[in-house]
């Protein structure tokens, strides 16, 4: 079936792509079948994201968490990056320089390579880099309007089979399926609830439910990625004096909640209008969203003073 998400367009290509170590030309940007993280996901990944600020001044968004994130994964999957961290944030920031992007996605993905086969094997790990122009991840649609969810038939990860610490490529597994089932069932979204029936996550965004004037968001105990917007927003949220509850709750409460809004790195802020076919609160994007939409992207581009630390100018 013909799938027209903005989730799914092919991405334009850039000029140079940095692999183990050096930028080369896109077209030769290139790995082996062998590849172990290929075969079986033995890989982690970041997605940060790059914003215009206005002025000939751009920067990335938490560059220095998202790269850190990056090394946690790697350790949980006994991955031995070959390079210091500097070194990798350096080349986050020189990719977008180098391809002339005031703005963009930037993608660093530690695999294991080629070499020995089989689940025991341990091979040299490689690091590659791309960065390329990702607009509103949900649609613009969806990010001015809100998007339509639906709670999946598949359930989030348990604790002590997948790590849900980290950003690991072969876990993506389950949020692909996901993902699929909501697409192929009309939908733009689908919220994962965990073993024990709360809600935890969407495929890749972290959610927020506002009732009663009160934020609710699943705590870290829940299998989750503790995502770097997610803390973003907690403290946006503290910032502008609303109260937050890291608290877990029920599908019924996405039902009858005023409002629902996921977050990502990719998705930014985007509303939920819909889930499992009810209308949340009026069926359009709430006052919370919206005031943190604002201030998100707000501080993304520079434009508020408290959170200049988040940013690396270039
Ligand atoms: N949950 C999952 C499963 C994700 O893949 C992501 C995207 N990295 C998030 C939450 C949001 O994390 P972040 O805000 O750090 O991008």
């Amino acid at each position: 079936m013909a799938d027209s998400s903005s989730t799914t367009v092919g991405v334009a290509k850039t000029e140079k792509i940095w692999l183990d170590g050096k930028f080369i030309p896109w077209d030769q940007a290139q790995i082996h079948v062998m590849t172990l993280g290929l075969h079986y996901g033995v890989g982690a990944f970041e997605g940060i994201r790059a914003y215009d600020c206005g002025g000939g001044k751009s920067a990335v968004f938490r560059l220095r968490e998202h790269v850190e994130r990056l090394y946690q994964s790697a350790k949980i999957m006994l991955l031995d990056i070959p390079y210091p961290a500097e070194d990798l944030a350096r080349a986050c920031v020189e990719i977008l320089k180098i391809n002339k992007m005031p703005q963009g996605y930037i993608r660093p993905l530690a695999f294991m390579g080629d070499g020995a086969m089989g689940l025991g094997a341990i091979n040299p790990v490689r690091v590659a880099i791309m960065a390329w122009v990702w607009g509103s991840y949900l649609g613009d649609e969806g990010m001015k309007k809100g998007i339509r969810a639906k709670v999946s038939s598949f359930t989030r990860m348990h604790v002590n089979s997948n790590m849900v610490r980290g950003k690991i490529t072969g876990q993506y597994v389950n949020s692909v399926l996901a993902k699929r089932e909501a697409k192929l069932a009309g939908y733009d979204e689908a919220i994962f609830l965990d073993q024990q029936g709360w809600v935890a996550e969407a495929t890749g965004e972290n959610l927020f439910l506002v009732r009663g004037g009160v934020v609710y968001t699943p705590p870290p105990a829940s299998p989750i990625l503790e995502g770097i917007t997610r803390g973003t927003i907690l403290r946006l949220l503290k910032d502008h004096g609303l109260e937050v509850r890291e608290q877990a709750f029920t599908r019924d409460t996405l039902y009858i909640a005023d409002e629902v809004f996921l977050c990502g790195t990719a998705a930014e802020v985007t509303p939920v209008r819909e889930v499992d076919n009810r209308q949340v609160g009026s069926g359009e994007p709430g006052r919370v969203a919206k005031l943190v939409q604002q201030a998100f992207f707000k501080a993304a581009r520079g434009g508020d003073e408290r959170y200049q630390e988040w940013l690396t100018y270039y």
